[in-house]
């Protein structure tokens, strides 16, 4: 046997051993947070693969994790998968500012929070977008002013996930107004638990959100908890937005371990509703598009398994942004695909006449919408790809 079927045999054997039941299958994954309670085995499962490294599968362990290789953490995604276990954490932490602090931290900052970050100790919010700050970010105007050992925060951030479930948020703040915009910028860590910071929901047509608006005055955060050095936080932004996308991308391998390779559910439902004839979908117009979904699904799969392969570092730069928009595109063309096929049946979020698994779609379906939005726009990502992974003049 090779090393990694030990490590294959030994993985199993021991997730066999603690996996509770209530992680198998649907249900809820933590982000860390500390005001929620998931339930008894959500807590359980977090606290053994934390103590196992698990949960960072990647990082040193000094920080919190096991220090396994690629082929390692592939295997051990497997294992998960074939177990049909649920990551233990997911999240802004670990995900995104975990591996930034990973890679741009002082020896300090690292050994202050990562082993924190993880251990699922606190949920992280992200601070990026502004009224007046999406697409074109620089022009942020969050002012952050040194104030002895501390910065004194003062503006709003807008869109913030899940902020009023977290503990904690980081900011791309302005350090200095005098400099060019993309000059001024710092990363910095903010305790939420303070009077500082306050928290609104925005309500969306649903009724609603995990949207919010969180507003700081004279709110407080330590000068040396800013990553990567004062006025240096647009390149040290830029590379956690590329943990953000490899994540969306199912690529980051810095992070939980998230981009479990599932079957994709579409060839079911549109064989279920359509219906068959000799074996195949009866009406031939969905029957063209299901192939051409199915063939990019394999390729999707296939190209993040190559990315992962191929990495130098723990996530991807540029190509990121690729992979990241092939997924979102491919997600929403299966989400059509299925409510498509579904008929009337497909229109309902909620009410009699609709089962838990047609509404589950439909709502799948109109979420599906944001992905291509949220961590940068399909415009953005394809600017991206033109000018840093083509090689595009401006
Ligand atoms: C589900 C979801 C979760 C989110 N969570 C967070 C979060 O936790 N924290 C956070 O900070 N933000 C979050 N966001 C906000 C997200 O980052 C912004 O919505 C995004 O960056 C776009 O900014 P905007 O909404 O201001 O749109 P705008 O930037 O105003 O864009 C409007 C339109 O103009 C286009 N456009 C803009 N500039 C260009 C250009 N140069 N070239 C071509 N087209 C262009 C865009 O593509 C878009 O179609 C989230 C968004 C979503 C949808």
């Amino acid at each position: 046997m090779s090393e990694l079927d030990d490590f294959r045999a030994e993985a199993r054997a021991w997730l066999e051993e603690h996996c509770p039941d209530g992680v198998r299958g649907p249900g809820p994954t933590t982000l860390g947070y500390r005001k929620l309670d998931l339930g008894a085995d959500v807590k359980r499962w977090l606290e053994c693969m934390a103590e196992k490294g698990w949960t960072v599968p990647t990082w040193p362990k000094k920080y919190g994790g096991a220090e396994l290789d690629r082929d390692q953490y592939r295997v051990l995604i497997e294992e998960l998968t074939h177990m049909n276990a649920r990551t233990p954490l997911t999240g802004r932490g670990v995900n995104y500012i975990g591996p930034t602090i990973l890679e741009y931290g002082t020896d300090d900052q690292k050994a202050r929070w990562l082993p924190q970050i993880a251990r699922g100790d606190g949920a992280w919010a992200m601070g990026y977008s502004e009224p007046g700050a999406g697409s074109d970010l620089a022009s942020l105007q969050l002012k952050a002013v040194l104030d002895g050992d501390h910065f004194v925060l003062n503006g709003r951030k807008t869109w913030t996930s899940d902020a009023t479930d977290c503990d904690f948020i980081f900011v791309l703040a302005r350090t200095s107004p005098d400099k060019p915009k993309h000059e001024g910028i710092s990363l910095i860590l903010v305790d939420m638990d303070q009077p500082g910071v306050q928290v609104h929901p925005i309500r969306l047509l649903s009724g609603k959100s995990p949207f919010c608006e969180t507003v700081f005055e004279d709110a407080i955060a330590r000068a040396d908890d800013v990553i990567g050095g004062v006025d240096n936080g647009w390149t040290v932004g830029k590379r956690l937005l590329q943990f953000e996308r490899s994540t969306h991308a199912g690529i980051n391998i810095s992070g939980s371990q998230g981009g479990r390779a599932e079957a994709s559910k579409v060839p079911g439902i549109v064989k279920r509703y359509i219906g068959l004839m000799g074996g195949h979908v009866q009406d031939p117009v969905v029957r063209a598009r299901l192939s051409d979904y199915s063939m990019n699904h394999a390729a999707q799969k296939l190209t993040q398994k190559r990315v992962i392969e191929e990495l130098r570092s723990h996530a991807p730069g540029f190509a990121s942004s690729a992979v990241k928009l092939s997924n979102a595109i491919l997600t929403q063309e299966g989400d059509e695909l299925m409510v498509e096929a579904m008929g009337v049946q497909g229109l309902g979020v909620e009410g009699d006449g609709f089962e838990d698994t047609e509404t589950a779609i439909t709502r799948q379906w109109l979420y599906g919408k944001s992905l291509t939005i949220a961590g940068g726009t399909k415009e953005v990502q394809m600017n991206i790809i033109a000018k840093r992974v083509l090689g595009l003049p401006d």
